[in-house]
């Protein structure tokens, strides 16, 4: 048995052990080609089956509906903060985004470049640990579309249900609880992903978009950056990051093979649960810092209320073989985030270690 960390980190992150295996068994010799998936023409029937079957298992295991296309790209999920607002967002229109965090200021920032943004509603005054409410989010109704991040991986929060922006349509970041749980595609305008963190390794960002809204989006811009392009060929237009559609459609036939979302979901909440247990029964030793409600099932944030001790935890956790516990350097404190492929057991033995950790300094 190969020793595997217990990997916490916040993306790239873990990946399954079974994806992670069979990738290195067809690694030299793919399916008996004699190459490795990584040194065969993208427009080869090998490659081309690969990258269809992935798009086929996303719709598939998402419920897409086939007025969306699928479009696997590159850029991460920053460069889809530059291209919604490129394409999405006419001279002078307006467009609302909802502020929860680092990722929605980045996202903000980019589409001032292309049109009127304006903020709806922001929870920065509460250091983001929280998503607002309903109520608080007022738009307009000739907005071009309404953003949001639907989990705050720096933050810990997440959307636990979405707003209902009728005619126009809602655009998602997703790169850090996409299908974490299933959702109904069919409320959104647009959900976007960087792969790194449930779906596979860096490298490919997932697009899931309406085709309606490709039909009214903006010409004049450069070719590889208008999603048209990639949607009229199959997101083949240019060579696309082969090993990592490769992956991504393993990492979807995981998710298959476990049950699909229902169970991942399932998973997911048995997983956080037994973190924030730990930290809402230590009396205050350690505290959370997303409020109650916005916790999110993919991050979880917190601190060790004494300074001193915290670092000490960091360090010891460190040693004791778990990796990626630090808070991101914007918040500090400590962070654990539990994707898809996070074990349960390393949750279990994340909380027996802060149990223990608690024992001895209290
Ligand atoms: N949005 C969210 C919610 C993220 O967590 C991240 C990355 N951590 C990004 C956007 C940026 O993604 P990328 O690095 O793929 O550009």
């Amino acid at each position: 048995m190969i020793k595997r960390a217990y990997n916490f980190s916040a993306g790239p992150s873990a990946l399954p052990l079974e994806v992670l295996e069979k990738a290195q068994k067809e690694l030299v010799n793919f399916r008996g080609t004699g190459m490795s998936i990584m040194e065969m023409s993208h427009r080869g029937a090998t490659f081309e089956n690969i990258h269809n079957e992935a798009i086929s298992r996303m719709r598939k295991l998402f419920s897409i509906p086939d007025q969306y296309e699928v479009l696997f790209l590159q850029g991460g999920a920053s460069l889809q903060f530059s291209m919604i607002p490129m394409n999405l967002l006419k001279e002078g229109q307006q467009a609302g985004y909802i502020m929860t965090g680092s990722w929605s200021e980045k996202a903000f920032k980019e589409a001032k470049l292309f049109g009127e943004p304006y903020q709806i509603a922001t929870t920065k005054e509460n250091k983001y640990r929280n998503i607002p409410t309903f109520e608080d989010i007022q738009f307009n109704s000739e907005d071009a579309y309404i953003h949001l991040t639907s989990n705050n991986t720096i933050y810990g929060t997440q959307w636990h249900s979405f707003p209902d922006t009728g005619e126009i349509p809602l655009i998602v970041d997703m790169s850090s609880d996409i299908m974490s749980k299933p959702i109904d595609v069919s409320k959104f305008g647009m959900i976007y992903a960087g792969a790194q963190k449930n779906l596979g390794p860096s490298g490919v960002t997932v697009v899931i978009v309406r085709k309606d809204l490709l039909e009214k989006a903006n010409t004049e811009i450069p070719t590889m950056l208008k999603y048209s392009t990639h949607a009229e060929n199959n997101s083949l237009y240019n060579t696309p990051p082969t090993f990592g559609i490769y992956m991504l459609g393993e990492v979807l036939n995981w998710i298959e093979e476990k049950g699909g979302l229902e169970a991942i979901a399932k998973h997911n909440e048995e997983k956080a649960k037994v973190i924030y247990d730990t930290i809402d029964n230590s009396n205050g030793f350690y505290v959370g810092h997303a409020t109650t409600e916005s916790r999110s099932l993919m991050n979880i944030t917190f601190r060790v209320t004494d300074e001193e001790l915290e670092k000490q935890f960091l360090t010891e956790v460190k040693e004791a073989g778990f990796v990626g516990l630090n808070g991101h350097r914007s918040v500090g404190g400590c962070r654990a985030s539990t994707y898809n492929a996070v074990p349960f057991e390393a949750c279990k033995a994340l909380s027996d270690f802060m149990i223990e950790f608690q024992r001895k300094h209290s």
